[in-house]
C-alpha cells in the first residue's frame, strides 16, 4: 500500500488479498487496523464464531450450553464466564460500549455468584 499526492494526499494504492493492485483517489484516509480477535488460544475453551469472535448470551445457548437456565448476556458458552468489549461476537467495537460492558460484567458475576 502506498499514498501518494503533491503537498496533500490525493490517492492511496491498495493491494488486495489476491495480490492486485489498484488505486482510488481519495484526499483523507483513516487507518483502522487491530480488529483481529486473537484468540486462538480459547478454542475448545469458549464457543466462538468463525471470525474467532467470543458467543455470549443467547448467541452461546447453542454451543455446548450445559445448565437450564439461559445464559447471562454477557456469559459465554461457559458458565461464570463473562466477555466483554471488542472481542465479544456482535459488540459495538467502541471504547464507551467497551467499558459499559465491563461495569455490565460486574453486575452479571454477582449475578451468577448470587444463584451459584
Ligand atoms: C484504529 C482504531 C481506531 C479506533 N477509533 C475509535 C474511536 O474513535 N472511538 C471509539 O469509541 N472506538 C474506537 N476504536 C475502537 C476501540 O479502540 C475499541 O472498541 C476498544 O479499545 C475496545 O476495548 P477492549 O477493552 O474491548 O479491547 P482492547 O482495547 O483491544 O484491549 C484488549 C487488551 O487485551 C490485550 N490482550 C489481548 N490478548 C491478550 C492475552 N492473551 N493476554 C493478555 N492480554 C491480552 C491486548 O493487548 C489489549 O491491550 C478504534 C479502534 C481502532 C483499532
Amino acid at each position: 500500500m502506498a499514498a501518494e499526492g503533491d503537498g496533500h494526499l490525493e490517492a492511496i494504492r491498495i493491494r488486495g488479498p489476491d495480490g492486485t493492485e489498484s488505486v482510488e483517489n481519495v484526499d483523507a484516509c483513516f487507518v483502522f487496523i487491530g480488529a483481529v480477535p486473537r484468540t486462538d488460544w480459547l478454542a475448545g475453551v469458549v464457543a466462538r464464531d468463525d471470525r474467532g469472535f467470543i458467543l455470549a448470551g443467547l448467541d452461546a445457548k447453542n454451543d455446548g450450553w450445559p445448565l437450564q437456565r439461559d445464559p447471562f448476556p454477557l456469559e459465554t458458552s461457559v458458565p461464570g464466564v463473562l466477555v466483554a468489549g471488542d472481542v465479544r461476537a456482535r459488540s459495538i467495537k467502541r471504547v464507551a460500549s467497551a467499558v459499559g460492558e465491563g461495569s455490565m460484567a460486574v453486575s452479571l458475576i454477582h449475578q451468577y455468584l448470587a444463584e451459584a
